[in-house]
């Protein structure tokens, strides 16, 4: 009876190459039940996860594989290169129609044009270039000051 019991070659009355196809079974088994139930995992992760609008102008789901595979998106590595070597703060320092965001995002998109650079790609190999153009210009003038007139109230008299 002792025989039967414990593992190891010798213990159970297997021989070695059983023992090891034993436990290759056993492995391939537990990978299986393993695999499954983390492709069901993600499955569910995918299905429950929220859609996040990146600042890049593209949404993604936001669960693991979702994110990651936007972060390698053209257009989310083209923001990040603009955005690393500072592009729309540029852009608002030097171009006199650019005051906000939006009218330098417009300006950039002017010149990519303009300079045949259409697609995610060919503009993300461009930005380092376009920098140094910006880079040549003078600063614009500050925006002239705004008069402002102050009014003083007279405090209201004590009703009581
Ligand atoms: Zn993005």
């Amino acid at each position: 009876m002792l025989l039967t019991m414990g593992r190891g070659a010798g213990k159970n009355n297997l021989s070695k190459e059983e023992l090891r196809d034993n436990k290759r079974e056993r492995d391939a088994a537990n990978y299986q039940r393993k695999r499954t139930e983390i492709t069901r995992k993600n499955a569910l992760a995918q299905i429950a996860a929220p859609i996040i609008a990146c600042p890049c102008g593209l949404t993604y789901k936001n669960y693991k594989e979702g994110k990651r595979s936007h972060y390698k998106t053209h257009k989310h590595e083209l923001w990040e290169e603009e955005t690393e070597q500072g592009l729309v703060p540029l852009v608002c320092q030097k171009i006199k129609q650019a005051n906000n965001t939006e009218t330098a995002r417009l300006f950039i998109n002017n010149h990519y044009l303009d300079n045949n650079k259409f697609s995610a790609a060919e503009k993300m190999g461009y930005v380092a270039k376009f920098v140094r153009l910006l880079n040549k210009l003078p600063d614009k003038p500050p925006p002239p000051l705004r008069k402002v007139k102050l009014f003083i109230r007279k405090a209201k008299p004590d009703t009581n």
